[in-house]
């Protein structure tokens, strides 16, 4: 059997493949098993913020693998510690959980929220359209329908706005409301960004009614928009962050962070994780985020972006097929008129070796690894212009 035959005969069903699979990856290239090269405009949903096989990666994996992997949180663990200071030192936020991947970092910020609510107050808004993740609770997070078929009874207490509308929010909002959870740029929902306005009225009400304001950064973090973190473009500093996807530069880890006065709500016993935070995985994570911070690569996602994206603009000027662009930094958005549209662009660009993924319905998103450079931009442009 090959491995098309062995992954339908004997794993569960749950993902729609493209026929192909990868042996290496080189930078912004994967190569497949008959050694052709593509070039990934995806990074494995921006997970693989630095390419692929990226020393500072590869050798913090050799050197860490080589002295400690695993000891369980019933230790002090040094990795654990530098991490998370890194982390606080570049964010608003005061302490950090980790887990092992976006839906546990947000299962956190739920337990979180619903504990400093104190019985009294459960009640978390999401978007409409959001995605926060696949366990029960965070699918029950996730204001998309079409997610949450079958498994139903969802997790209770979660209610839903329309995104980027403010007074629909206002309406969702009751005295029994903890906590509103937002992506600055919605993801898997399509490539959708809030507006400025929406996000300062949502986090001034937030604040006159002492609801927590729990940014999902999973996609957006790590210098993807052009900053380090997302909330640094809207002049807001949320009072939960969650983290994952590309945090461990292609290891699995979540993190959730948190404002002192909310992460006191989390004593012992009241979480915990077997894996979270383990001295290899935090050891890697560190590294990258050292590495991303130093070689000041979310500045250069922005630059990248805005050259992808205002190259993007003229270019789908009389393209009549395509709604429009969203998106900033190196999370790009190009929204089709038609889902079938979208699905055979995808298609088409893989037979031209291009990784690029869909997202929401009817949208195209580009999202490569910071270290992209403007010749695989031109690459992507080029086909796009030959295609759209
Ligand atoms: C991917 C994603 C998640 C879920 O992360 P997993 O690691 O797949 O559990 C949650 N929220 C957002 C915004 C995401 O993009």
């Amino acid at each position: 059997m090959d491995v098309f035959e062995k992954t339908d005969k004997f794993i569960m069903n749950t993902y729609k493949r493209f026929h192909v699979f990868f042996t290496k990856g080189e930078g912004v290239y994967l190569f497949d098993d008959k050694n052709n090269r593509y070039l990934d405009f995806l990074a494995g949903i921006a997970v693989n913020i630095l390419g692929h096989s990226h020393k500072v990666i590869t050798q913090a994996i050799e050197k860490q693998s080589k002295k400690l992997i695993h000891v369980s949180n019933l230790y002090y663990i040094k990795e654990q510690a530098d991490l998370a200071c890194l982390l606080i030192e570049n964010s608003c936020s005061d302490k950090v959980f980790f887990s092992n991947s976006g839906a546990e970092a947000n299962e956190a910020a739920v337990k979180l929220a619903r504990l400093y609510g104190k019985k009294e107050r459960y009640k978390i808004i999401t978007m409409k359209n959001s995605f926060h993740g696949r366990t029960i609770t965070t699918l029950s997070a996730t204001g998309q329908t079409k997610y949450q078929k079958g498994f139903e009874p969802m997790t209770p207490g979660f209610f839903y706005a329309q995104f980027n509308d403010f007074e629909d929010l206002k309406k969702q909002i009751d005295d029994k409301t903890c906590a509103v959870i937002v992506e600055f740029i919605q993801g898997e929902g399509g490539i959708n960004t809030a507006s400025s306005q929406y996000i300062s009225d949502t986090y001034k009400l937030c604040k006159e009614k002492d609801i927590l304001f729990i940014a999902d950064e999973i996609q957006t973090g790590m210098g993807r928009t052009g900053k380090l973190f997302a909330y640094e473009h809207y002049g807001v500093e949320p009072d939960i962050i969650t983290m994952a996807k590309a945090l461990g530069g292609g290891l699995p880890i979540g993190a959730t962070l948190a404002k002192e006065e909310i992460a006191k709500v989390f004593t012992y016993g009241t979480h915990g994780s077997t894996f979270g935070g383990s001295p290899f995985v935090s050891y890697v994570a560190f590294n990258v985020l050292k590495y991303v911070l130093e070689e000041g690569l979310a500045k250069k996602a922005e630059e990248k972006g805005n050259y992808l994206i205002k190259n993007l603009k003229s270019l789908i000027k009389n393209k009549k097929d395509v709604a429009g662009i969203d998106g900033f930094g190196l999370i790009i958005g190009l929204h089709t008129k038609s889902g079938e549209y979208a699905n055979e662009l995808v298609l088409k660009a893989l037979e031209n070796k291009i990784l690029i993924g869909k997202a929401g319905d009817c949208s195209i998103r580009f999202e490569p690894p910071l270290i992209v450079e403007k010749e695989h931009i031109d690459t992507v442009l080029e086909f796009l212009d030959k295609n759209l």
